[in-house]
Order: structure tokens, then C-alpha cells, then sequence
């Protein structure tokens, strides 16, 4: 059985890069029957933060990256010494002079060499690995030896992870060689590049996951850019999680760094903005504005509102500005003609009621809405909102929009 995992070191905020890392080995498992583990490497105990171990849950939540089993590296700290003490007692490890704990890496041939699922066979010269630590000089494993101890008790099957920790995967061959592990497959997925071509960079980009939330960004719309980004899945445009599983191949990751183009990510944001129900839409109201906008006929508008919105957080903008002018009771200076359409509107709707087609009668009275869009658009908003002028008219709906043209007709 194929067994994955995501082993994040809660140190920092959750990055947009171990987003798609968590993503595409939740994808293989499950893709494979498999089982997908989550590992916190919790061992760093001055850098490793509670904030983050819960950020990492509730990403995984919020992107529903369901795991077989959540474990915690600090737990396993003795059993991680007592591999260190087995591959002293083997000779395969020793005691620097006042340092750390080395693994002895044996040069008999030539080179490393391993079959990366995604590079492809990786070949390296014996002489250019030195020893490395395995153990500080207070036994404290490093990451080199715990990582791997933990992959082999959690019986992972394979890894797949970023491009940076390809040396790593090497020592950690070495190591699982010597003590006669099984076998685990690695792949390296190429590493986030900016638009410019450079790393992506916690300085120069935003680069947390819940960045990009709290901006407005959908969850399902980061999700779909972010496992595009080296692998095409079979060109499907938009993918649920379900499509995602079907459609992913390991094998089609493509080599070369992938490039984050934030126009990309918000083209997709709007596809799924638009794709909103009325619930969900309401959800995304702040409370206040929501109070505000409950005398109204949110419902019929809430699609045009949405074609206008590149985040969720416009929504909120978006709906202020169809009250903010309305709400005030703003009296506008008008001119004769206005003023006479405006008089010949309320003749035809005062006695009329919400229910009734006040579109249908004033066309019936030679006022189609070519003729009264524009003094009704602004009394109304004040605004060229591109919402269709009926659709703005039972927004409000008739008694209010009478209330508003009285406004002009009192004098
Ligand atoms: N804790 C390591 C990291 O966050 C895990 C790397 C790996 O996937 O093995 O980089």
C-alpha cells in the first residue's frame, strides 16, 4: 500500500509552496488507495510555535487535505537516539572531536546514485558527499536522522517534496541503507518561481496561504492554482478535489521551476466568485452591511454584484456602493426634463405595488426603460453600475423607489 506523508516543522506561517507539497502527496495516496499521514517535525523546540502547528491544521481543514493519522516527531525522540546509538555501535556513525555525531559515508563506489520519480535517475560522485551530522554533541538528532526514522516507523512507502531537499534524500538513502530500511521512493518537485523568475521569496512576494485568504481569495480557487503549478492535469480547466485525484500523475510534473503569476490566480478567483450561491454569497457579508441590505432584494442582483468582484472581499464594496447613495437621501440637482420624466414615472407607478410589473406598465406608457434608465439609475446609486435598471428598480423596489421620486416632486 502507498503510504505519504506532509511532515511540516511548525516554525513559520504556512507557505503557498508546502500548500501545493501537501497537496500533491494527499493527491498520490489517495489517487493510489493509499494512506495520506500528517507528521508535525516539532523537534526545533525553540522556533516551533503552537500559532503555526494550528495554522497548519486549519489550512488542511479549510482545503479539506483529509490524513489517515496526525503525529508529532517530538514524540519519537528516543527511538530517533536509539538508531543513533545503533549505527554508532555498527561503526557507521562516530563522535566528532567535541562536535556533532557523523554518519560515516562509505565512497566504495563511485557514486549515489537513485531513481527520483520525478527527475529521473540522480547520480552523484561518492567524493563530493562528505560526513555529515546525524546528532548534535548533545545527541539531539537532526532533521537528516529523525525525518527518516519517522518515515520508516510511519512505514511511508514515499516522499515527495521540494527540489531543495534533494541532497537530503541522499544522506537519508545512505542512512536507511545502513540499517537495512525498506526502500523509499523520493520525488522532487521543482521549486515556486516569482513572475521574474526568481525564488519565491517571503520578502519580495506574499507567500502565506492565509494571506491569500484573508484577501479574498477562495479557497477553491488557490487550490486550483496552486496544483497547476507544475503539473497540467490533463488540461482540465477548473478541478474539485475529486477531479484533482483522478487527473494527477506524479510523473507529468514538469522539471523546470513553475511560475507564480498572481493574474493567473485572480482570473480563477472570479470563475469561482461567480460560481457562488446566494447562501455563500451572504456568508461572505459583514454584519452591519448585511443589516443594511435586508430591506432589499439581495437575491436578484447578488449574480451581477459578483461579475463585478475580483476578491470576496469586494463583495462587501460592491454592496455598500448600491446603498451608500440611496441610504442618504441625497436630493440631486435636476434639470426641467428630468424633472418632468421623474413626474411622469410616479404618475404611472404610485399606485402600483411591489408585486406588481412596474416594468411592463411604464413600457405600456411609453416609458421604456431606454427612457428612464438614466434618471432612475441616478437617483437611485448615483453611479454607472452595470446592474440592468429593472433589476436595480426591484432591488429596491417600488415603494422605496417612489419614496425616491417624491424627493424631487415636493415643491
Ligand atoms: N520538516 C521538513 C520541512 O518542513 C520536512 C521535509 C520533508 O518533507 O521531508 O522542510
Amino acid at each position: 500500500m502507498i503510504i505519504t506523508r506532509f511532515a511540516p516543522s511548525p516554525t513559520g506561517n504556512f507557505h503557498m509552496g508546502s500548500l501545493r507539497t501537501a497537496i500533491y502527496n494527499f493527491l498520490f495516496a489517495r489517487k493510489n488507495e493509499g494512506k495520506f499521514l500528517l507528521r508535525i517535525e516539532d523537534t526545533d523546540r525553540e522556533r516551533s510555535k503552537k500559532i503555526y502547528e494550528e495554522e497548519i491544521l486549519k489550512i488542511f481543514n479549510i482545503f479539506k487535505l483529509q490524513y489517515d493519522n496526525l503525529s508529532y516527531q517530538s514524540k519519537n525522540l528516543s527511538i530517533h537516539q536509539e538508531y543513533l546509538e545503533k549505527l554508532m555501535s555498527n561503526n557507521m556513525a562516530y563522535h566528532s572531536k567535541d562536535g556533532p555525531y557523523k554518519f560515516r559515508v562509505n565512497r566504495d563506489n563511485e557514486f549515489f546514485e537513485y531513481d527520483d520519480l520525478i527527475l529521473g535517475k540522480i547520480k552523484v560522485p561518492s567524493n563530493t558527499i562528505e560526513d555529515f551530522s546525524i546528532a548534535r554533541s548533545d545527541k539531539s538528532p537532526t532533521f537528516i536522522l529523525s525525518n527518516l526514522i519517522d518515515d520508516h516507523l510511519e512505514n511511508v512507502t514515499n516522499v515527495i517534496r521540494g527540489n531543495d531537499h534533494t541532497t537530503n534524500s541522499i544522506k537519508q538513502i545512505m542512512i536507511s541503507d545502513a540499517l537495512n530500511f525498506k526502500d523509499i521512493k523520493y520525488a522532487h518537485i521543482p521549486l515556486i518561481h516569482d513572475i521574474n523568475g526568481k525564488k519565491l521569496s517571503k520578502r519580495n512576494n506574499i507567500t502565506n496561504v492565509d494571506d491569500y485568504l484573508s484577501e479574498g481569495y477562495l479557497s477553491d480557487s488557490i487550490f486550483n492554482f496552486i496544483i497547476k503549478l507544475g503539473n497540467n492535469f490533463n488540461d482540465i480547466e477548473y478541478l474539485d478535489i475529486e477531479d484533482a485525484i483522478d487527473n494527477f500523475n506524479l510523473s507529468k510534473v514538469v522539471l523546470s521551476p513553475a511560475k507564480f503569476d498572481i493574474e493567473k490566480l485572480n482570473f480563477i478567483n472570479r470563475h469561482y466568485l461567480n460560481k457562488l450561491s446566494f447562501i455563500e454569497f451572504k456568508n461572505f457579508l459583514e454584519k452591519d452591511i448585511e443589516k443594511q441590505v435586508s430591506n432589499f432584494q439581495l437575491e436578484l442582483v447578488f449574480q451581477d454584484i459578483l461579475e463585478r468582484c475580483n476578491k470576496y472581499t469586494d463583495i462587501n464594496i460592491e454592496v455598500s456602493k448600491l446603498l451608500n447613495f440611496f441610504e442618504k437621501n441625497i436630493v440631486l440637482e435636476i434639470d426641467e426634463n428630468e424633472k418632468a420624466l421623474i413626474k411622469k414615472i410616479y404618475s404611472i407607478i404610485k399606485s402600483l405595488h411591489d408585486a406588481d410589473n412596474a416594468v411592463l406598465m411604464l413600457e405600456e406608457n411609453d416609458l421604456p426603460l431606454k427612457k428612464i434608465g438614466k434618471i432612475i439609475r441616478k437617483i437611485t446609486v448615483n453611479f454607472e453600475s452595470k446592474i440592468p435598471i429593472e433589476k436595480i428598480i426591484l432591488f429596491f423596489g417600488i415603494e422605496k423607489v417612489k419614496e425616491k421620486l417624491l424627493l424631487y416632486l415636493n415643491d
